[in-house]
């Protein structure tokens, strides 16, 4: 694979930053990776992993000279690091993001951004409940997809080469609006990490239960949703605080949802339940043949597909 950038910059190196670190050495996309992450344990980190060529005291610092800026931190500290950056962009530069949110990134980015910048928020719908970066790995990105939402007036060369690296990463690429994206990823990840969230805390505070016994009896289902609860907890502060509308839509139409059920079971309709529970194992064997999850059955997942 040839180099696609000469220098890159990575601000945050967490999961996603490491990740892309390991799977841009693995391709040889960069010509050299500048690095920047808040704490000074991180940075150490990351330097002692070899996951940048320099790391940088400042975002202002890590960004020179690069073609192509990376943010790799929480949807919240977005617009605070575009800020900080914006001046130190070098003209032509691709900045773009990974943020499970994009319509807030855009809102809070672009202000700060001048001419020349090309500004295309992405996000990998790849991940883990791991965080920090020695989580990261070069294969995180194989077969996931990655929606790329550029801006109205986005240079579409800019746009091509930044689909090109993600192919290059391992990913399939989707184009569309940041609000599109929004309303996709309330239903199929921040709604599911919020009922996972809530019903871990149902459990935990339940009484009649002790907590070795939800410990022991967590396989039989229990243990997935502690699986995507224990995913980071300022990633996930950000995200329902920046995709509030879009959330507390899909919540509505859920709670709904959840009452038939609750009528269902109530009045002993088992026709309903059968239908339901049939149709959500149909979309169960649709991802699989997706190539989104394996079939294997699932007592210690198989770490290549995790999430
Ligand atoms: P992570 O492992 O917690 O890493 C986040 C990194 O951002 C940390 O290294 C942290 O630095 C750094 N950071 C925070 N604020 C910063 C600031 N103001 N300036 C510089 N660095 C800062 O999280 P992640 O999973 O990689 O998530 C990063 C982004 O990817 C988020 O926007 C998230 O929504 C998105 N995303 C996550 C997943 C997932 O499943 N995890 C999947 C797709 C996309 P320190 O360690 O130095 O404090």
């Amino acid at each position: 694979m040839r180099i696609q950038f000469e220098r890159v910059a990575l601000i945050g190196i967490g999961l996603i930053g490491s990740s892309l670190s390991h799977v841009m050495r693995r391709e040889q996309l960069a010509g050299h990776i500048s690095g920047y992450s808040k704490s000074a344990e991180t940075r150490a980190t990351a330097v002692k992993l070899g996951l940048v060529d320099s790391m940088h005291e400042s975002a202002t610092e890590a960004v020179k000279n690069a073609d192509l800026v990376i943010l790799c931190v929480p949807v919240g500290a977005c617009g605070d690091v575009a800020k900080d950056i914006s001046a130190a962009l070098k003209p032509g530069a691709i900045l773009t993001d990974v943020g499970s949110v994009k319509a807030a990134v855009v809102r809070d980015v672009l202000p700060h951004l001048g001419e020349g910048i090309h500004f295309v928020p992405g996000h990998p719908i790849a991940g883990t409940e791991q965080s920090g970066p020695t989580s990261g790995f070069a294969e995180l990105f194989n077969r996931r997809w990655c929606i790329l939402t550029p801006l109205p007036d986005s240079d579409p060369q800019a746009v091509a080469r930044l689909e090109e690296f993600w192919r290059s990463c391992g990913s399939d690429v989707e184009i569309m609006t940041p609000e599109h994206h929004d309303m996709v990823l309330a239903i199929t990840s921040h709604l599911p990490h919020l009922i996972a969230y809530n019903i871990v805390g149902t459990a935990a505070d339940l009484e009649d239960v002790t907590d070795s016994e939800v410990i022991k009896y967590s396989a039989s289902g229990f243990r997935d949703f502690t699986r995507i609860a224990a995913s980071d907890p300022t990633m996930w502060r950000d995200v329902f605080l920046n995709n509030r509308e879009a959330v507390l839509e899909m919540l509505g139409r859920f709670s709904e949802d959840l009452s038939v059920l609750q009528r269902a079971i109530r009045f002993g309709d088992g026709d309903a339940l059968f239908g339901l529970f049939s149709r959500a194992r149909g979309v169960r064997r649709k991802i699989i043949e997706a190539g989104q999850e394996t079939a294997a059955p699932d007592f210690g997942r198989d770490p290549t597909h995790r999430q």
